[in-house]
């Protein structure tokens, strides 16, 4: 079989050409970054883990009509996705503060706030993804003022079900980053929910014990990763079956 043809590598996924003209393949790698990259480690089955939750948390928005631009998930690490014209913006949906609001505003973390904050990030590692307000948006051309709207209220969404789904099995949704992408019907256009959701671009916190089950156990070391996503995993049942022990132990004579 020829090999495929690569569209772009990214710090934690992989996109190649996909079997049809729109379509593309999304491969999870087992890659974790932090602080722009500066930190870095393999860290073994945390693909597997992404591709699987993000295959939940995607086809959940598009079964309650949020688009996404999921198709179905092919194997362990990959899954077939609409091709989209990505947005160069990061957009975070904050219910409680942590992170860089905390810092940037002297916030303790875990302050609930009054409502979801919506902010948006200009995707540019060189700048180190700097907040950007809706002003820079428009006056450089990145998104229209309908385009903003349309993302807030997809954001909102998102948020939404999210923080429903974590809240039904024990974790609150602390805050997420999506991104959202173009798709084009002709002259229609439509933006979708692009990229992934995954404990990797979230930040999930235990209800009772405020255990971190998401990046922050990578960033700030605080133990293993691969551990914080299974549960996160195993809870929400979308653990892959090689990896649970669904039978009980046999003992090998
Ligand atoms: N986030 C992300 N990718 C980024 C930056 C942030 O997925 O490049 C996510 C992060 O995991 C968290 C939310 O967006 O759930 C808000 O992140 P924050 O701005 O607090 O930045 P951080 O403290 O992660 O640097």
């Amino acid at each position: 079989m020829a090999r495929r043809k690569k569209i772009y590598e990214g710090k934690a996924k992989i996109l190649y050409e996909g079997p049809e003209p729109g379509t593309l393949v999304q491969y999870f790698k087992d890659d974790a970054t932090a602080f722009n990259a500066e930190k870095h480690d393999v860290i073994e089955g945390k693909g597997v883990l992404n591709n699987r939750l993000s295959e939940f948390f995607m086809s959940g928005l598009n079964a309650i009509g949020v688009p996404t631009h999921f198709i179905k998930r092919l194997n362990m690490r990959e899954q077939l996705v609409r091709q989209v014209e990505i947005i160069p913006l990061e957009v975070v949906v904050r219910n409680t503060a942590a992170g860089s609001m905390s810092k940037r505003l002297g916030i303790d973390e875990g302050t609930p706030l009054p409502r979801p904050i919506v902010e948006f990030y200009f995707k540019d590692d060189a700048l180190g993804d700097p907040l950007v307000t809706e002003e820079h948006i428009i006056a450089f051309g990145w998104a229209s003022q309908q385009d903003l709207d349309d993302m807030v209220a997809l954001a909102l969404r998102v948020n939404d079900f999210l923080s429903g789904v974590m809240m039904a099995v024990g974790i609150k949704l602390v805050d997420f980053k999506i991104e959202i992408g173009r798709i084009w019907d002709g002259d229609f256009m439509r933006l979708v929910v692009a990229d992934e959701i995954s404990p990797d671009s979230c930040r999930l916190w235990d209800i009772k014990t405020g255990q971190h089950l998401d990046k922050d156990v990578f960033r700030r070391d605080l133990g293993s990763l691969t551990d914080a996503y299974t549960e996160v995993a195993k809870r929400l049942g979308v653990l892959p079956t090689n990896v649970t022990h669904a039978t009980k132990p046999t003992l090998i004579n």
